[in-house]
């Protein structure tokens, strides 16, 4: 071989090395040795917007190997057999803004197992949005595959611009430049994935942040501090979790007021007469303006408008399979929060008014070409994980995305976002085999997302049996 044709292999080993690096960094869980077919189903590829009727999926080694019409592909001889036929294969679903009861209120040994009833509902990815030194641990347990859950996406414990809170404030409390920038070096430094930001930051703080994160390759996601605002936001490259901000940036100009109901706005009674001022062009102003800066957007609606506008009863919330896997305390807390709110609630018409502009915000970035992504919030405010998400579809829906779009911002998006489109959000050969199979098509009722007949998590097969003994399991650890 000669000199040149060293250095040309050397260069191609290299680019080897780095491709399996970032298919690495984009696939977050063990490989399972298993081969299986589901046979003769109707498949929801997510890669085109149709279904695929009598369509065969092979699997091995946690890889999709082969897919198309069943006349084509050969299920090899020894192959498990999983019987599709009037039932639907989607790719397994992502919860882009979770937490764990674990974080905080359950010992951290419970962590796995609460990881299991989300893969128990479908959910094979997760972004957990308040990170904890324990959640870095948990994210190598996962990915060796000793611990059997959903791949594990981290953002860093929070950055406020001040301590508040009490004792439950774990994250950076970051009033300068100075502290900003260290901070960020810090987190990239602990391997978390995110940057994760909450309340009164200011602006200096804000732009020391955004620029130190751009040198250190860590994206910023989370709130939207009021006077940075969301257009500054979005330019700055952020990803802004529950449309924060986008109610102030609403207001008439003729409005009395400058203060609207995002995030904890909602708990001042006085921020509720701004609905009042809500200006319709902003709202399609801004969602446009939102599309085309290519930022990725998880609205969360289901919390907002359940926990906020529409409002559970304590019959109703102890009827849902969430009841179960909740623990005693956060249970207490959350009802006896409940029923402060409700005690003195803002005016039917103005909470009707405020989910109306909460999803007509989110289906015009839809429709104006931008990125909604699925987030459940929970187990916040008496929503658990798992179940969540599948009503945050739901609520996508509600708001006027079509099931398919619905669909995509729990598979094809996050991927997308989370630049693991080569491994998966999508059924096609070389991807990892996460999917999810359902009794029911969702694309004809997105509440079909919930009938799931089993699970597969890098090519390992669990059942509706086994999915029920992790719910099960799960459920008692966390309410112990
Ligand atoms: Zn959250």
């Amino acid at each position: 071989m000669t000199y040149r044709h060293r250095a040309v292999v050397g260069l191609l080993l290299l680019l080897l090395a780095h491709r399996q690096e970032l298919a690495a960094q984009a696939s977050r869980g063990a490989l399972a040795r298993e081969t299986f077919a589901i046979a003769d189903v109707s498949l929801i590829s997510m890669a085109v917007d149709t279904v695929l009727s009598d369509a065969t999926v092979l699997v091995r080694d946690g890889r999709i190997v082969a897919t198309g019409p069943s006349r084509s592909v050969r299920i090899p001889r020894g192959a498990r057999r999983i019987d599709g036929r009037g039932k639907y294969l989607v790719p397994g679903f992502a919860d882009m803004h979770a937490h764990l009861y674990s974080d905080d209120e359950v010992p951290d040994s419970v962590a796995p197992y609460e990881l299991g009833v989300m893969l128990a509902n479908g959910i094979t990815i997760t972004r957990l949005m308040m990170g904890t030194p324990e959640q870095l641990a948990l994210r190598k347990e996962v990915e060796s595959g000793r611990v059997l859950g959903p791949q594990l996406w981290l953002a860093s414990p929070e950055f406020a611009g001040r301590r508040y809170g009490g004792a439950a404030f774990k994250g950076y409390a970051v009033s300068t430049p100075e502290e900003a920038r260290a901070a960020v070096r810090e987190v990239k430094a602990a391997g978390y994935d995110f940057l994760k930001l909450t309340l009164f930051v200011t602006r200096p703080a804000y732009d020391a942040l955004v620029d130190e994160a751009r040198q250190a390759g860590i994206k910023i996601v989370g709130h939207v501090p009021p006077e940075v605002g969301v257009p500054h936001a979005l330019a700055s490259g952020q990803q802004i979790e529950h449309l924060d901000n986008y109610l102030e940036q609403v207001l008439a100009d003729s409005a009395p007021m400058r203060v609207s109901v995002s995030d904890r706005g909602v708990f001042q009674p006085s921020n509720w007469l701004s609905l009042d001022f809500v200006d319709d062009a902003k709202v399609a102003r801004i969602a446009g303006l939102t599309a085309r800066s290519g930022a990725f957007t998880s609205p969360t609606l289901t919390i907002f408008k359940n926990a906020f506008a529409i409002g559970q009863s304590e019959e109703a919330v102890r009827a849902r399979p969430d009841w179960k896997v909740m623990a005693p305390g956060i249970r207490a807390a959350y009802l006896a929060a409940n029923t402060r709110y409700w005690a003195n609630p803002p005016s039917e018409a103005r909470r009707n008014r405020w989910v109306e502009v909460r999803n007509r915000l989110t289906k015009l970035i839809a429709d104006s070409g931008g990125k909604i992504m699925a987030g459940s919030d929970a187990p916040e405010w008496l929503f658990t994980y798992g179940w969540t998400l599948h009503r945050e579809l739901e609520s996508l829906v509600s708001a006027g995305l079509t099931p398919f779009q619905a669909l995509r911002a729990a598979t094809r998006t996050p991927a997308e976002f989370l630049g693991a489109s080569a491994e998966w959000g999508t059924i096609e050969t070389g991807k990892r085999a996460d999917l999810v199979l359902l009794s029911g098509n969702p694309l004809q009722d997105i509440r079909n997302t919930l009938r799931i007949e089993g699970v597969s998590i890098g090519g390992r097969w669990l059942d509706r049996a086994r999915l029920d003994e992790m719910i099960r399991v799960g459920g008692e650890l966390v309410s112990r």
